[in-house]
């Protein structure tokens, strides 16, 4: 198997079809994703204006990446090996952005070590827990801005995007043209003030060309303790909604459930989140624990 280099020079802005991939890897290959910050490095100095900011390339993806035996109506199998900060992070809290009434801009840039972020300088630290912001596949349709999560993923902020978790997403276009980008350090449920601890750095991942997998409802998330089905929309009512009926999809097909005792388990034991509420499309999340009940599902 091949280790792939997927430079940061290769940036883009939109998850296409018709963007040439940069990098080519066969099915089982691992890559290296080096990727920007959301604000594509302007955000330069702790205190400065965001008007100062060209934010033209907001939030670039690094790819695409191009895997050779990815047809349309595959799942590609993405097991995110490590995820590896920079030294700082930054965040910009301002008037207009978010779900605050906040006066003013406040652009901030944080130091960063391997266990925690140092807040203030106050002595307020946070553990680092660090995550992939945006990561896709190309729609076969229009293009959809980097900004905007949807079924090929995208800009889906889910604070479990961590090291360890295999996320699975759909093959639309030949080769799936897999991008990343949009680092965060650390993200609670919600980005309420509409950016996270903002990073560059580096992603380890194996691709894996899944066939004949329709069963798998992607963008689904699967870690050491849960299954974690996805959905974007406009309205926070549609997309929980979405991600619950995918759930309960799920477990009736892997765990041989009826739909009453699959969804009285989930109403037990599911957890319906919103994983972030500032994008164009709102995402939510349904996670549902391993261990319970025998899940016939081949990860
Ligand atoms: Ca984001
Ligand atoms: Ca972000």
């Amino acid at each position: 198997m091949a280790h792939i280099l997927v430079n940061r020079d290769s940036f883009h802005l939109a998850f296409a079809k018709d963007i040439s991939p940069v990098a080519h890897a066969h099915s089982g290959d691992t890559a290296t994703f080096l990727c920007r910050d959301c604000y594509n490095g302007e955000l330069r100095r702790d205190g400065m204006d965001f008007a100062e900011m060209d934010m033209s390339t907001n939030n670039p993806v690094t790819g695409p990446l191009y895997i050779e035996e990815a047809e349309a109506g595959d799942v590609l199998k993405v097991e995110i090996l490590a995820i590896r900060p920079d030294d700082k992070g930054c965040m910009c809290a301002r008037l207009g952005s978010g779900i605050y009434n906040i006066e003013g801009c406040h652009c901030r840039i944080f130091p960063i070590d391997r266990e925690k972020m140092t807040f203030d300088f106050d002595g307020i630290t946070i553990p680092m827990i660090p995550m992939i912001g945006v990561i896709g596949t190309a729609p076969a349709g229009i293009p959809v801005p980097t900004t905007t999560p949807d079924e090929h993923g995208g800009n889906l902020d889910i604070k479990d995007m961590n090291e360890g978790v295999t996320l699975y997403l759909p093959v639309n276009v030949p080769g799936a043209l897999l991008s990343m980008g949009d680092l965060h350090g650390v993200q609670g449920d919600g980005e309420t003030v509409i950016c996270a601890l903002e990073m560059n750095g580096e992603v380890d991942v194996r691709v894996t060309v899944l066939k004949g997998r329709s069963d798998i409802p992607t963008p689904f998330l699967v870690n050491k303790t849960h299954y974690m089905t996805t959905a974007a929309d406009p309205s926070l009512d549609v997309c929980s909604v979405k991600a619950a009926h995918k759930m309960h999809g799920f477990l009736m097909k892997h765990a041989g459930l009826s739909d009453a005792k699959a969804g009285m388990l989930l109403s037990l034991k599911g957890n319906l989140r919103i994983s972030q509420v500032v994008n164009p499309h709102k995402g939510c999340i349904m996670e549902f624990p391993k261990g319970i009940l025998p899940i016939d599902f081949e990860e």
